[in-house]
């Protein structure tokens, strides 16, 4: 792979005061803003929100390895009544950055130069712990399958007088043969 890291992206990182000697490390802390459509279906991180990384870049014989947590807000609907459902995301990832491809599997990622490029590692890591069905809470009642109310914004006991029709049949409130006429 010869793509190439644009130095000036938000998400690629230097490790240039790293150096390669195993064992240097350096800790890093900083906010960066979010990219676009990282989420699933109901829920995920708005675009351009600010992401709070804490991470630890360490040289080892391959490669550099990052090792960190992102903090970030989340943003979603809740699959049960719809109502916009706000939460954070923490997640922790660990990821090594090969020097040469060489050493790496398919699929590894590479430095390019000095530069890495985080945005694919944070992507995963978030991805993997979104809800597929965030709840708004999780006694979240939902909404009124006869009317789509949402539950919690209604009365205490909500509900329908609902005449099943064979039911109807059995008490004779309805004729056993509708004699509709011809329209
Ligand atoms: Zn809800
Ligand atoms: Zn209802």
């Amino acid at each position: 792979m010869t793509q190439h890291l644009d130095p000036r992206a938000p998400w690629v990182i230097s490790t240039h005061d790293l150096g390669r000697r195993p064992g240097s490390m350096r800790r890093v802390n900083l906010a960066l803003p979010a990219p676009a459509d990282i989420g699933v279906e109901m829920i995920g991180v708005p675009k351009d929100v600010d992401v709070e990384l804490d991470i630890r870049l360490e040289a080892v014989m391959e490669g550099v390895l990052v090792t960190g947590t992102a903090q970030a807000p989340l943003r979603g609907e809740c699959a049960r009544c719809l109502e916009p459902v706000i939460s954070r995301s923490e997640v922790g990832f660990q990821e090594l950055f090969f020097y040469s491809a060489e050493d790496a599997a398919e699929g590894d990622p590479l430095l390019d130069g000095e530069l890495l490029d985080l945005e694919p590692v944070f992507r995963d890591a978030v991805v993997l712990t979104l809800p597929l069905s965030p709840v708004c809470g999780e006694d979240c009642a939902g909404l009124c399958a006869e009317c789509g109310v949402r539950l919690a914004d209604a009365e205490p006991g909500h509900g329908h007088e609902v005449i099943d029709a064979r039911w109807a049949k059995l008490q004779g409130l309805v004729p056993e043969h509708n004699n509709d006429q011809e329209s």
